[in-house]
């Protein structure tokens, strides 16, 4: 790049205490650090989320600082839900007071503050330092979409009985999707708790950023995107982050042998099961999934976190010695990509559906919590690269039938003929033609400019 020196300060707030929200933040911190190596980015996270992504060197102009996760010492949470809660409560008052110690450290003022979306009091803070507010949303064009029309959906849907089938045909954009395939706080929750209202405060921040981005490219919803544009300063689609971390991290973080195994493998034969960072379908559910994989017999990697492991059936890591591996965690970005990657079998996170195109897998989807159901309908009716359980759950019979359809039936084909169609256009958009350099000049230019 052939950027001017510039000389500002960036304060990226990259924590957020669920879901995989700092990652593809601090991937996107790199490169623009690369790119503009007088600024300086403080990068404020916990310790235990910095330990996790910071495994390697990082660039010089990247300040890297630790902050309290708001639950204070001693505290028993008991779900995910209680430490956002905590968090939200507690986060404005602990970023204003590291974005000062900063200023200091640093002895520069910050220019520009590069967040999560969530931090809705963000727009405030910048406001107060008189610095500009980019936000990044960690989800796709259509979660965004429904969390910026969530006053016109509740208007529109609360007001009658609604069937839970009706699609959102008054949001250009989002003809595809359902009522029922909407984040619960959106429209199911009550605006008054700590979450919906975050949320719902976000919706109302967010035009007031100068910019928002996302980790995509832009054929994959290109209405939601012309639609997302009139709603914002500036929206834009940034490269899938996940993909940008760097070889040597990646080398690290398979302990487990993953690629080892996957080699022996023929082509596009392997079922990879996962469901992200946050959540887990029920024990039933896991021993359906086991009992599928063992009477289907297809080779598997299954990602299953440590404290799941005892739902596994008695004797299925015996018995299926030969067939696949269960591991706490995988080098998921890295083994979709392999030549022996058949399907996808995932909760629909938005990371992990991007990775699954980008690297032209098909899926399975058991949409979970948040924007799986919004993502899982993408995946099936939008872009047809995928099929979901259905009712939403997993059965032995059910999972037999996805891993059929996939692996034998015409329908398989389609979805990889498709699946492969998205990554041609995906790197297209990579290429020197396409929008996603151009895109990524645009937010260097709005985040450096002093
Ligand atoms: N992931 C991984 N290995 C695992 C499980 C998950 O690398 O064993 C990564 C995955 O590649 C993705 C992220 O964790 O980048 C999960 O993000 P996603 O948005 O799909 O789900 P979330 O965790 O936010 O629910």
């Amino acid at each position: 790049f052939s950027e001017p020196i510039r000389d500002s300060h960036v304060a990226v707030l990259a924590f957020f205490p669920v879901g995989a929200h700092a990652g593809p933040l601090l991937a996107v911190t790199r490169r623009l650090a690369a790119a503009s190596p007088s600024t300086i980015f403080s990068f404020f996270n916990t310790a235990r989320s910095n330990a996790s992504l910071f495994s390697s060197d990082h660039p010089e102009n990247i300040k890297v600082h630790d902050v309290s996760d708001g639950v204070p010492e001693g505290t028993m949470l008991g779900n995910p839900l209680e430490m956002v809660e905590l968090f939200l409560e507690a986060a404005p008052r602990i970023f204003r007071s590291e974005i000062a110690a900063a200023e200091i450290e640093v002895g520069k003022k910050v220019t520009c503050m590069l967040t999560d979306a969530f931090f809705w009091f963000a727009a405030d803070i910048a406001a107060e330092l008189n610095a500009t507010w980019v936000a990044f949303w960690a989800g796709g064009a259509n979660s965004l979409c429904a969390h910026l029309y969530t006053d016109l959906i509740r208007e529109t849907i609360g007001l009658k009985d609604v069937s839970m089938e009706e699609t959102l045909g008054f949001i250009p954009g989002m003809e595809n999707y359902r009522v029922k395939d909407i984040p619960e706080e959106v429209v199911f929750e009550d605006l008054d708790s700590v979450f919906p209202k975050a949320l719902y405060q976000m919706s109302l921040a967010l035009p007031r950023a100068s910019a928002v981005f996302i980790s995509s490219f832009e054929e994959l919803e290109p209405t939601l995107n012309y639609n997302l544009r009139s709603k914002l300063k500036r929206f834009l689609n940034i490269a899938p982050l996940t993909l940008l971390s760097s070889t040597s991290e990646k080398e690290m973080r398979d302990p487990h042998g993953c690629f080892a195994w996957m080699g022996k493998r023929s082509a596009a034969s392997v079922a990879y099961i996962s469901f992200g960072t946050v959540m887990e379908p029920p024990p039933e559910e896991l021993v359906a999934i086991a009992q599928g994989l063992e009477s289907s017999k297809v080779p598997f990697v299954w990602s299953l976190k440590e404290k799941n492991m005892v739902h596994l059936p008695k004797g299925f890591l015996d018995r299926t010695r030969e067939q696949g591996i269960v591991v706490p965690w995988a080098p998921q970005v890295e083994l979709l990509k392999h030549e022996a990657m058949g399907v996808n079998v995932t909760h629909c996170g938005w990371n992990s559906v991007l990775e699954s195109v980008s690297a032209g897998v098909p899926m399975i989807g058991r949409p979970i919590l948040a924007d799986n159901r919004l993502n899982g309908r993408a995946v099936e009716v939008v872009w047809k690269v995928g099929v979901m359980m259905d009712n939403g759950v997993f059965t032995k019979e059910g999972f037999e039938k996805c891993l059929n359809d996939v692996f034998v039936h015409d329908d398989g084909k389609t979805m990889k003929a498709n699946a492969k169609k998205l990554k041609e256009k995906l790197q297209e958009d990579f290429s020197m033609k396409g929008s996603s350099l151009e895109n990524f000049k645009i937010l260097l230019d709005e985040i450096v400019k002093v």
